[in-house]
């Protein structure tokens, strides 16, 4: 596992990209730094920047992180979500992105609820092109709303969509992903009689193409590469 804990970490870089990106990131859209494979050095410079919200991909990443870096930052889980993972990861992050499947969302809330906590959700669709990528397909995204399935839930807050857009040069085909998660989020933020309240985040966009997922209504963005360099996996 290369972690790099001991690489010299490049501070004036990464306050000199994030000043870059907050100026021409919109008001109102969310930046998600992703750290994922980044020491906890690289996040405390991006913290002195004043970044404060942060994207990790593993758990035992997060939680050996977490201890090190000041309290105010609000964590995102992004990765994907083993079950025998979720006890240890419930009550530690501010956002769980990357909810794909029903049984993962079952899972959490039974841990929230044991926890005394309430997690924050988002529900990650699947509309890229590659077999690998996890997510509800938009119709069984659809279904479980419209069946009002998340009804049962007791400690979670379901607050929106993640997607991420096929990985392509071609950009016809990404704004095609990107517009299709945004007609998904919408359809069930505008129905009116699902009763929902704070389903207002709509999570899309990378280093690669986050102008495009904010011209298509984005309002979380994640960024690691942009912001920290490459990652020494
Ligand atoms: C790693 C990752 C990102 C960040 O990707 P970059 O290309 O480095 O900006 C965003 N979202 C998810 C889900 C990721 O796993």
């Amino acid at each position: 596992m290369a972690e790099n804990d001991n690489m010299a970490v490049d501070a004036a870089g990464i306050a000199s990209r994030l000043r870059e990106l907050d100026r021409q990131i919109p008001e109102g859209v969310r930046l998600v730094a992703v750290s994922k494979f980044h020491p906890a050095q690289a996040v405390m410079a991006a913290y002195e920047a004043g970044q404060r919200c942060f994207g990790e991909s593993r758990v035992q990443e997060l939680l050996r992180k977490e201890p090190e870096l000041p309290g105010d930052i609000k964590w995102h889980f992004i990765g994907h979500l083993q079950t025998n993972k979720v006890r240890q990861l419930v009550g530690h992050c501010d956002v769980i992105e990357s909810v794909d499947s029903e049984r993962l969302l079952d899972l959490i809330d039974r841990e929230s609820e044991r926890a005394g906590v309430v997690s924050r959700v988002l529900m990650q669709v699947h509309v890229a092109r590659e077999e690998t990528k996890f997510g509800f397909y938009p119709e069984e995204l659809l279904e479980y709303f419209r069946e009002r399935r998340f009804e049962s839930l007791k400690a979670t807050h379901i607050c929106g969509v993640m997607g991420m857009a096929s990985n392509t040069d071609d950009r016809e085909r990404v704004a095609e992903d990107f517009s299709r998660i945004a007609e998904l989020y919408r359809t069930i933020r505008e129905d009116a009689s699902l009763g929902l309240r704070g389903f207002d985040l709509l999570s899309m966009g990378m280093s690669g193409d986050w102008p495009l997922a904010v011209d298509h209504g984005a309002n979380v963005i994640r960024i690691g590469t942009a912001i920290f360099g490459e990652r020494q996996y």
